[in-house]
């Protein structure tokens, strides 16, 4: 046996944090409060973070200073005896700046509040652009958005498909035709702002974590589009992977006698599963509710493993509800069920999302939130 201690890998970072990150810590930890629970009081903010009251009273003055943060006055309920005032986030104060780029041959874009509000939308079609010409445009409708802005915008996020390493850097995303494609870094060098860019599954499931009423344990998001892809929050973070792939199910072969795949195997699950391909099996099909439910088992069948395995609360089905609410959701949730054991099944939520079209685009402005303030 090995007692090379060099082997083992650290938990967390060792030696003191420095006094610099110990405020951007307690800083988030106010915000992320104020985020998620709504408008609260100083001595509220001071139990929840664990902080002292100075030390809170102090950062909310800071937060107040830049804008982020506002004075409420008191609740209505406690008109008696001296009373609280509360300090809520200025959801309105800053805006962000976000684009969706898996939606096929175009790219989609808002401008958000901090709160997930659209203030405006804008598309930018890429009539069969790839590589570079696609990159082009993508900048081209991040300017124009930026154009559109009301207030200082925080940063920019952006979904995109295929694998993206954490530098924002888009490895390889064939449907683009890019291949190591700097993103994060061209956008930021023309426009001066924070970027944040990550794979669309990954920022979907962000955005219906936050955003889209998700429970607090495992959550699996699986988009259909394109392609197939799924993103996983686990315990709170989302799950990257050893090479940045978590997720990458849409690969896996499930039928070895199927269709050809564009990764060049037969029978992907995306050659099953993903819209190009169900689509116009099912416009040509007699009775399009049997293909919906052998569908249904089929993505059953590949996802219980992975249900069973994770122990996860939700799986969240995001793409057209024509084809994937009623039969086909109701079939995937019943052979999860049969091929898991009872513990498994008992409280899982087999749903769509209730984001919709925009799942992606709220998961952007996550990225933002929680690389330049801590939030998510
Ligand atoms: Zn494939």
């Amino acid at each position: 046996m090995s007692t090379d201690t060099s082997r083992r890998r650290a938990l967390r970072p060792s030696g003191k944090l420095l006094q610099e990150d110990a405020r951007r810590h307690h800083r988030a930890l106010i915000l992320q409060e104020l985020f998620a629970e709504g408008p609260r009081s100083r001595a509220d903010l001071a139990r929840s973070s664990g902080l002292t009251r100075v030390t809170v009273s102090d950062l909310v003055a800071e937060l107040i200073d830049g804008g982020l943060v506002a004075e409420l006055g008191a609740p209505v309920e406690s008109r008696i005896g001296k009373p609280p005032i509360l300090v809520g986030l200025r959801g309105d104060a800053l805006q962000i700046v976000v684009l969706d780029l898996s939606v096929d041959d175009q790219v989609t874009g808002a401008v958000l509040t901090l709160s997930g509000e659209v203030c405006s939308r804008d598309q930018q079609s890429l009539g069969g652009a790839k590589g570079d010409a696609a990159l082009a445009l993508v900048h081209t409708l991040a300017r124009r958005l930026l154009d559109r802005a009301e207030r200082r915008v925080l940063g920019i996020g952006v979904g995109s498909p295929g694998i993206v390493d954490p530098s924002g850097t888009v490895v390889d995303a064939p449907n683009l035709g890019w291949h190591h494609v700097p993103l994060a870094e061209g956008l930021h060098e023309a426009f001066g702002l924070p970027v944040y860019v990550a794979n669309d599954a990954n920022t979907a499931v962000l955005g219906e974590h936050t955003y889209g009423h998700a429970g607090e344990g495992g959550l699996m998001l699986l988009r259909v589009g394109t392609g197939v892809g799924a993103g996983l929050v686990l315990d709170g973070a989302l799950l990257h992977g050893h090479r940045n792939a978590a997720g990458e199910i849409g690969h896996v072969v499930v039928d070895p006698d199927g269709a050809p795949c564009a990764c060049g195997r037969t029978g992907c699950l995306e050659t099953v599963v993903a819209v190009p391909h169900l689509r116009p099996r099912l416009a040509e099909a007699a009775d399009p509710d049997a293909v919906r439910t052998a569908v249904g088992e089929q993505l059953g069948r590949v996802l219980a493993p992975v249900v069973g395995a994770l122990n996860l609360h939700e799986l969240v089905l995001s793409g057209p509800s024509e084809l994937l609410d009623g039969a086909l959701l109701a079939a995937t949730d019943r052979v999860i069920r049969e091929y898991t054991m009872p513990v498994s099944g008992e409280g899982l939520v087999v749903r769509t999302s209730t984001l919709g079209d925009d799942v992606v685009l709220l998961g952007a402005a996550v990225l933002v939130l929680a690389g330049e303030l801590g939030v998510s």
